[in-house]
């Protein structure tokens, strides 16, 4: 018997019967991991397309309020976490409703009477006379200042006005008495004003077509009333394509731009928005970026905390006319800079 066995612990039958073994047991692990993985990945899409057919049944029910504990942006979070891309989650809320995955989304948490109203039909004032054609002036500066108006818009006013300039601020629509005050200064001494955000909430305004709408109207509203003035030009918080608003930026464009706006994005940023902004860093940021561009439309702000920006200001315009840019504003005929999207 022991003999036997050590005959067949070094038989050439022993090896056969350990490679055999040994390959059943690797197909048998993978066989359970698959299974195992498989159910897990299952039962994380079941839950999303559960979760989606609960918020479309929610939304296409009767009852339009939207309970506020129910958040789908918690639900995607978790997906995300997870190693879903936003695609997979669109394709899974895609299979628990007929309409477009797009549409799910964009209805996430609009919870308002237009929510049943297209947003083509909201704000039949909120319309802009567009250009007949656009024209391109070379060795041009635009200078554009976002986020205003504050006490530092003045500061930049008399700057612009001590050499002759002209420029775009993309307003934030101040309801204050001294901003609607600021906002007619930058008519008066014959500047471009354009939209901005009333509330400059990424996530507030770039949850739905219609949040947007909403913040543009706002802003819209407010700068007319205050100033006179139809604006027609508009800046897009965070620029036309951002992190927030990836899934519905082009519907938004092309929204704007049905209705006969104009958007603006930057070629040229002087990155005074950072923190970590000083005087030389906003001057190196625009000598920087103006070397790639004969024509440019700069990125400034002036928000009550860009000190700094108004600080380099005229020292930015000296050099970039000893470099023989002239400046202008933006009007809507000026050809748009945008960071691509062609509607
Ligand atoms: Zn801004």
């Amino acid at each position: 018997m022991l003999w036997s066995d050590t005959m067949y612990f070094g038989s050439v039958r022993f090896f056969r019967h350990l490679l055999l073994g040994i390959t059943g047991l690797i197909i048998f692990t993978l066989a359970a991991l698959t299974i195992i993985f498989g159910v897990m990945l299952n039962t994380e899409k079941n839950k999303a397309i559960e979760a989606s057919a609960k918020y479309t049944e929610i939304v296409k029910g009767d009852n339009l309020n939207i309970p506020k504990d129910f958040q789908l942006n918690d639900i995607m979070a978790v997906l995300k976490d997870k190693g879903y891309t936003t695609e997979d989650i669109i394709e899974m809320l895609a299979e628990s409703d007929t309409k477009a995955a797009g549409e799910v989304f964009r209805r996430q948490f609009y919870n308002s009477d237009n929510a049943n109203i297209a947003y083509t039909e909201l704000y039949p004032n909120l319309y802009a006379v567009p250009p007949t054609e656009f024209t391109e002036k070379e060795k041009t500066i635009y200078l554009t200042f976002d986020d205003g108006p504050s006490a530092n818009t003045l500061l930049v006013l008399s700057i612009l006005e001590k050499y002759d300039i002209k420029a775009t601020f993309f307003v934030s629509g101040s309801t204050t008495e001294e901003g609607k005050s600021i906002m007619r200064q930058i008519v008066e001494k014959g500047h471009t004003i354009g939209i901005h955000s009333y509330s400059h909430d990424y996530e507030e305004i770039y949850v739905s077509v219609e949040a947007f709408l909403e913040d543009l109207n706002n802003t819209y509203n407010i700068v007319y009333e205050a100033t006179g003035v139809k604006p027609d030009v508009i800046r897009f918080a965070g620029g036309s394509i951002n992190n927030y608003n990836r899934l519905i930026y082009k519907q938004l464009i092309a929204e704007v731009t049905r209705r006969g706006f104009v958007y603006y994005d930057w070629n040229v940023s002087g990155e005074d928005a950072s923190p970590k902004a000083t005087w030389t860093s906003i001057y190196n940021h625009v000598l920087d970026g103006i070397k790639d561009h004969s024509r440019a439309i700069i990125l400034l702000h002036d928000s009550a905390d860009k000190e700094r920006t108004v600080l380099v200001l005229e020292d930015l315009i000296q050099e970039l006319q000893k470099q023989g840019y002239s400046f202008d504003k933006i009007t809507n005929d000026v050809t748009p800079t945008t960071f691509g999207y062609k509607s």
